[in-house]
């Protein structure tokens, strides 16, 4: 586009504005079009607009003012249209500017995730869904008696059900035209029923009722309020915040509740379903794709009351957000590491202040970082310092490997096997905990030493024997397991190294081959109906034993499980980065706050090489204190996050030669500064994923330091070869 200097006071031609538009495009800046004078724009509304040969969606940025070079009006073109959706909010629009500039990420590839369900931003309509009409179709084929089975209460597009049933859209038509599937016309955009905040409310106790008053007083005085819930498993946080939810409803606020897995999000359903009689709005992104839309378009025009979803749900359109509730707080999936790098957590509590709404971040173990703002006055804290109902929290026993030695080929020690055939025998459920998936994490050939390793990546292949495969957990590389090494093609010779969950499910069922064992990982949880299905079998009794993956960490609450045995605690802490301790530390005492929740009392074992470790020690003591008191001073000392900041630079190519030269040359230009310190390049962890080498640089920065601006100006004077990536982490959490 011409530059071309005009005069500022430049008068418009009559009846044409001039706007400046964010197009979603992330090589571009913002670019400035006029409005014809038969549509009408204000700030936030979404456009269609031309870019070179093609249209593309904008986002109305500004309206005046427009600082820069003004093109002359004669060299704008005109935008096209106006989406049918309420313009994007000031407080959203800052949210945009905020979360590109924190994370060093285009505004186009921010903005793209409120723009996030392309169906919503069409105009309204209906369309016809299918259901079964209970007729018989005369003449069955096994497609046709798998479709009439797997249908059953269901609701969709031919091409929707044709997906779920895994029937030909073919046959689903012969099932319209033989009766058995009759047509539904559906408002696409029909409103979500009514949550009743008044339905069920819980009798609270005289601390959880302090802490409730607070967060509804919060909510009414409609101002940005940051809370830190801290309070132990159980203690009911949920039905605590559940009181802030239920004022907002009241008071006609919306909701944002974010949960860091959609596997949790099927038990909070029941629960919210229990307490205010709907269920809420649900949001993540393995939806159909008209639920997205009429999900968007509800919380857009503000009918949708309570939204629960996964990180994505934070740039969802709010028209009157009135309270945002971060759950399990701590936890590292809010952490997005592809795309836009940014903690889901962090951009909450900046939503919040943009919206001048209260957020709570819930955690029974908050993170240091969430702490440390609490400490300098930053997050009001409130505590829950005691169970629900008089539950004790869990005995904790250290059971130390190097003198309780599993036997040969077995990871359960003897004090567990004993605890749990206590168990078993009273009745009562077991929970075995290890955080790795599958049967086994490597594969060798006893006879030529081959391992068993991803094409794609630096990685080894892990043995799934449920389903009789290998996989590559970071790229989904799989092969059916072979019978053969393929290097020295002997039969019989592959032998599995070390356990994954799967492995110990077998080593249960060896010792208690009466016991009713469920292996609990995304792998076999993997839909909202087997999580459901998994969750009624252990509430009925019909699961003696769970062996899980951190999938079982969290959330549920089983009242007949008495004790959890931690397989490998030492597993955690192996990788060594910033965070290793912490992780372990959460993740154990979260585990073992499954124990006990009930009228019986809960039994932890862990297992451990290391009692002396001082994450160990803490767990043993109970002493949660002590232990952040430590992992504080030692971040402190090292100028780790949160008293210094971190940033991560990711280089990486197709091409070996291009990723090194790249990373080479990032490292040449580093700047020399008092405050910042550069380290690195050097090959990354996983220096091969999916095909593509890699280079890690790490940045340490005083909390002086502009870093976000130096990581810009520096990385900004380099020019690469177009097959190389160079990604920012802004307070990295991965360091592979
Ligand atoms: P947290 O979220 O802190 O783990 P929950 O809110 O899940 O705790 O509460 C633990 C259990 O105790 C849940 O089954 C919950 O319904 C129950 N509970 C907590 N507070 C109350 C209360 N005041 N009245 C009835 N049940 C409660
Ligand atoms: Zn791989």
């Amino acid at each position: 586009m011409n530059q071309t200097e005009t005069s500022p006071s430049e008068t418009p031609p009559a009846g044409r504005a001039r706007v400046r538009l964010l197009v979603m495009n992330a090589a571009l800046g913002p670019l400035d079009y006029t409005v014809p004078p038969s549509l009408d724009v204000e700030p936030g509304s979404v456009v269609i607009a031309p870019l070179g040969p093609r249209q593309v969606t904008g986002i109305v940025w500004e309206t005046e003012r427009l600082p820069g070079a003004p093109v002359p009006f004669a060299k704008l073109r005109p935008i096209l249209d106006v989406m049918p959706v309420p313009p994007l909010s000031a407080p959203l629009r800052r949210l945009i500017e905020w979360t590109a500039d924190y994370y060093c990420a285009s505004m186009s590839s921010v903005a793209r995730m409120a723009l996030s369900s392309g169906a919503a931003l069409r105009g309204g309509g209906s369309i016809t869904e299918y259901r079964l009409t209970g007729e018989d179709p005369g003449r069955m084929t096994p497609q046709r008696e798998r479709a009439l089975d797997a249908l059953q209460g269901e609701q969709g597009t031919i091409r929707e059900l044709s997906a779920l049933s895994e029937v030909s859209e073919a046959v689903l038509r012969g099932l319209v035209n033989a009766g058995a599937l009759e047509p539904v016309q559906v408002d696409i955009d029909r409103p979500y029923p009514a949550a009743d905040p008044a339905h069920a409310p819980p009798a609270l106790n005289d601390g959880q009722q302090a802490v409730a008053d607070r967060f509804v007083a919060a909510v009414a005085e409609r101002r940005f309020a940051p809370f830190l819930l801290d309070g132990v498993t159980g203690s009911g946080k949920t039905e605590v915040y559940f009181e802030a939810v239920a004022e907002a409803i009241r008071s006609d606020r919306q909701v944002l509740v974010l949960l860091p897995e959609i596997a949790l999000t099927e038990n909070f359903l029941k629960r919210f379903e229990a307490r205010f009689g709907v269920a809420p709005v649900v949001w993540h992104s393995n939806q159909k794709s008209s639920e997205r839309r009429r999900a968007w378009r509800q919380v857009a025009s503000g009918s949708a009351q309570v939204v629960v979803g996964a990180r994505s749900a934070l740039f969802l359109p709010f028209a009157r957000l009135g309270l945002i509730v971060v759950d399990e707080a701590h936890e590292i999936s809010f952490k997005q590491d592809d795309g836009v790098r940014y903690n889901a957590r962090d951009v909450a509590v900046m939503r919040a202040r943009f919206e001048g709404a209260p957020v709570i971040l819930a955690s029974a173990t908050p993170a240091l970082e969430s702490l440390q703002m609490a400490e300098a006055g930053v997050y009001e804290k409130l505590d829950l310092p005691a169970r629900f109902g008089g539950a004790n929290l869990p005995d904790i026993a250290i059971v130390d490997l190097r003198e309780q030695v599993p036997p040969r080929g077995r990871w359960i020690a003897p004090p567990l096997v004993e605890a749990m055939r206590e168990r078993l025998d009273r009745g009562e459920q077991a929970l075995l905990f290890l955080n790795r998936r599958g049967y086994a994490p490597l594969t060798l050939c006893r006879n030529c030493g081959y391992r068993f390793q991803c094409p794609n990546c630096s990685a080894w292949l892990v043995e799934h024997r449920l389903s009789a495969r290998l996989a590559c957990h970071h790229c989904g590389h799989e092969v059916p397991s072979p019978e053969a090494c393929p290097e020295c093609g002997e039969r019989d010779c592959l032998t599995a190294c070390g356990p994954g969950v799967e492995r110990i499910a077998d080593e249960v069922s060896q010792i208690f081959p009466e016991a009713r064992t469920a292996v609990v990982t995304s792998d076999t949880l993997s839909n909202p109906e087997k999580i459901g299905a998994f969750v009624d079998a252990a509430h009925a009794g019909a699961i003696d034993v769970i062996v899980g993956t951190q999938l079982v960490t969290k959330g549920y609450h089983f009242p007949e499980l008495t004790l959890v045995g931690v397989i490998d605690a030492d597993l955690g802490l192996e990788g060594g980065d910033l965070r290793a301790a912490e992780r372990s530390y959460q993740q154990i005492a979260q585990v073992a706050g499954r124990a006990g929740r009930a009228k019986k009392a809960g039994e932890v074992m862990i297992q451990t090489r290391h009692p002396e470790a001082p994450v160990i020690a803490a767990l043993a003591a109970g002493d949660r204190d002590a232990f952040y008191a430590a992992e504080t001073e030692a971040r402190r000392h090292a100028g780790a996050p949160p008293f210094g900041r971190w940033a991560a630079i990711i280089v990486s190519s197709e091409d070996e030669a291009e990723a090194r030269d790249a990373a080479r040359a990032i490292g040449g230009a580093a700047p020399r500064m008092d405050d910042l310190a550069v380290y690195g390049p050097a090959p990354a962890p996983l220096s091969l994923l999916r095909n593509r080498y890699r280079y890690r640089l790490l940045i340490y920065a005083r909390r002086s330091a502009a870093l976000q601006d130096t990581l810009r100006n520096w990385l900004g004077s380099l020019a690469f070869p177009s097959g190389v990536r160079v990604g920012i982490d802004i307070d990295p959490y991965s360091f592979v």
